[in-house]
């Protein structure tokens, strides 16, 4: 007698399962059909199994009975690994590489097609199995355990060929249909009575469902749409595969000052509302593009194929109306829309930088209130190094291929150069130079900026206990302090101690902070700052007027400097600009505040600013920042002071 009692468990499973499948709004997709459709197929088998079974233990005379059942069972079980690797092809995007060809195709479901055909014929060949005298396995029986052996080898290479594209439990997931098929056709082979394969593969199919298919992974709960992880899942595929795909990249520009101005509640009703409309201009294009909200304001929409006039019709339909869209739920809303339409991978090359260029593209962009190119503002070179930026900074550091340049800085009223700032230099083997404005920025993610900082202010520790330095009259040398260096516990400590090793005294190191560090009231910065200045270091705030600075705070900081930033420079021309000038630096002159000016190009601009009293000038009209010999000569010869052919001064 064989018990049907695995069976029947399996059944209650699977109905289970199938409910939640539904519930849990499992149906859309190609992999959430394929693994519906796996539940049908188990639910088929496993009943055909139970009147295969219950014939059997009643000792049925209808062959045309018993063989309907152990055929329609036998045909239905064995068409599951065949789905199952369908599934998985699905998980990882690949149908046109399988089923670029036909005789792909054809391969591909032979093994099938050869047990369909064998089970087919069986009532008159009898090779498989007999049901005259009691169901009896006959010659042929094992070729059907041998025909699925090839999905079976396919699904695990599938597997481990793509893993890139699964975490750890995808893979132990996808795997459990293999590992426990096997057990239970082992068990089977072994305890005929034992009807375990249907409850195995009930069991593997729940572990697919908790461990792969889980839609809170994938779909936003406030926006409905598809969420960051799906998006990263989908784009990593799609470049893995070289699928190609048009991608409509919306940034809310603002949306950091909405947030602010209206709080989160009324935003996540904003951002619900642009992903209607998003999903709107979907519909009325026919597009069936993906849809994904990101986060902070950033939506997606990803049109499958090459033609990309759908996307850019998209584009164009969503930039008008954001633009036009200002009242959402009785209140006026004026979105800056950012809007890049990006052809991958050929105008952006990789997963890396399509997410690190989609991060913040509309923070180093003008707005337009037009459809931007990718090809107008992605740069490959930038993305390339941001996106190798630690392993250029270990070969810089390896190699010693950083350098400091200096630039000098002009003083009005005693007419000589008294100063200058350090700033960074790199030339990479593969990339060339590398600006430090992408350098500086990428060292802050990437935390290597600390070591960078060191070698910067070791250099220039190096540089002003030297007898050169005094001799050329110099007073001290400016050097930049990032935001995440200010933020480090060992900073002040770091700082004091290479100035000790090299007995520099604190005069003649001035240290610059940007408005963005100032803005912080961060207690480890406030900590390091005030402890350098209780040392006797000087402060130099950098970029003035470019950020939004906390004045309060920029009150409070240790201040001798202020170095008004080269816009001011550049709009010199615009008469409420010089009206702000002027104000601003009699403001910071009765701070008994010091004035460098950045960017002077010209004489005319030096003029202007000297009109205007500021303290210091600092620009390519006197100089760009030159290497450090360079330097010791130009100071020198500006000073009129004679160097040796070693360029030590006579
Ligand atoms: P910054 O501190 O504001 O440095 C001044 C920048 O303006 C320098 O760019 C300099 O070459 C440029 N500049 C000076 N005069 C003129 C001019 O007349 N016209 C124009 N168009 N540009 C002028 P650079 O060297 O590319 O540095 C860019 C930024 O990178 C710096 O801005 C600073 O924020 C950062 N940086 C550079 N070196 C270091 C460093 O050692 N550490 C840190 N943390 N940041 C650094
Ligand atoms: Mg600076
Ligand atoms: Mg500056």
């Amino acid at each position: 007698m064989k018990s049907v009692a695995f069976d029947a468990a399996a059944l209650i499973m699977l109905a289970v399962l199938f409910v939640t499948v539904i519930i849990r709004k499992m149906t859309k997709g190609t992999s959430n059909r394929l693994f519906l459709l796996q539940i049908v197929i188990a639910v088929f088998s496993t009943s055909f199994d139970i009147f295969a079974v219950a014939l059997d233990n009643y000792n049925s005379r209808n062959v045309f009975l018993l063989n309907f059942a152990h055929t329609g069972y036998l045909m239905i079980h064995n068409i599951h690994p065949f789905v199952h690797m369908l599934f998985v092809i699905s998980l990882t995007d690949t149908w046109h590489k399988i089923f670029r060809n036909q005789a792909k195709i054809i391969l591909f479901a032979l093994p099938y097609a050869v047990d369909f055909i064998l089970l087919a014929i069986n009532p008159f060949t009898h090779l498989m199995f007999t049901v005259e005298n009691g169901y009896t396995h006959e010659v042929l029986f094992h070729t059907l355990y041998a025909c699925i052996v090839p999905y079976i080898i396919m699904n695990v290479v599938y597997v481990i060929r793509y893993r890139v594209l699964f975490n750890r439990r995808k893979i132990f997931s996808l795997f459990s249909m293999t590992v426990l098929s096997f057990i239970a056709v082992l068990v089977h082979l072994f305890i005929q009575e034992l009807l375990v394969e249907s409850f195995a593969i009930t069991m593997s199919l729940f572990i697919v469902s908790a461990g792969v298919l889980r839609p809170e992974d994938y779909i936003d709960s406030f926006t409905g749409l598809y969420k960051h992880s799906a998006y990263a899942y989908d784009m990593k595929r799609s470049f893995y595969n070289d699928k190609h795909v048009n991608i409509v990249m919306l940034n809310i520009g603002n949306y950091n000052t909405l947030t602010s101005m209206l709080g989160y509640d009324m935003m996540t009703d904003i951002l619900h509302q642009v992903s209607l409309m998003i999903d709107d201009v979907n519909k009325r294009l026919h597009g069936h593009a993906d849809l994904y909200f990101l986060d902070r304001g950033r939506f997606r929409m990803v049109f499958s194929g090459r033609n990309r006039n759908k996307a850019e019709t998209a584009a164009s339909m969503l930039m008008n109306e954001l633009k036009m869209r200002s009242h959402i739920n009785g209140l006026d809303i004026n979105f800056t829309p950012y809007i890049v339409l990006a052809r991958c991978p050929e105008e952006i090359e990789s997963f890396q930088s399509l997410m690190a260029f989609g991060q913040d593209f509309h923070e180093k962009t003008h707005y337009s209130g037009q459809v931007m190119q990718a090809t107008e503002v992605y740069d490959p070179n930038e993305f390339a190094i941001q996106n190798n930026i630690d392993k250029i900074i270990e070969r810089a550091l390896e190699g010693n291929k950083f350098e400091v340049y200096y630039q000098p800085i002009y003083s009005i009223s005693s007419e000589r150069f008294v100063s200058a700032e350090a700033l960074l230099r790199l030339f990479d083997e593969e990339h060339g130079f590398i600006s430090p404005e992408i350098l500086v920025p990428a060292a802050e993610k990437s935390g290597a900026i600390h070591k960078i900082g060191e070698f910067v202010f070791e250099e220039v520790c190096k540089f002003v206990s030297g007898n050169e330095f005094k001799k050329l009259g110099l007073d001290y040398i400016e050097v930049n302090l990032s935001v995440a260096q200010c933020m480090h516990g060992d900073l002040a400590d770091k700082i004091l101690s290479v100035m000790h090793q090299y007995n520099v005294s604190p005069d003649s190191i001035n240290l610059e902070i940007t408005e963005t560090a100032a803005s912080f009231s961060q207690r480890v910065m406030t900590e390091n700052l005030n402890k350098l200045s209780r040392a006797g270091l000087s402060f130099s705030l950098d970029d003035y007027g470019t950020g939004y600075s906390n004045m309060k705070r920029v009150i409070q900081l240790p201040l001798k400097i202020v170095k008004l930033d080269k816009s001011f420079v550049d709009e010199q021309h615009n008469p409420k600009m010089w009206i702000f000038l002027q104000n601003t630096v009699k403001m910071l002159k009765d701070m008994k505040m010091e004035i460098v000016v950045e960017g002077i190009e010209t004489k005319e601009m030096l003029e202007a600013f000297a009109n205007l009293k500021c303290d210091f000038i600092q620009g390519y009209f006197f100089s760009r920042p030159i290497c450090k010999s360079e330097f010791i000569e130009f100071i020198a010869s500006s000073a009129g002071i004679a160097l040796d052919s070693e360029q030590t001064i006579i």
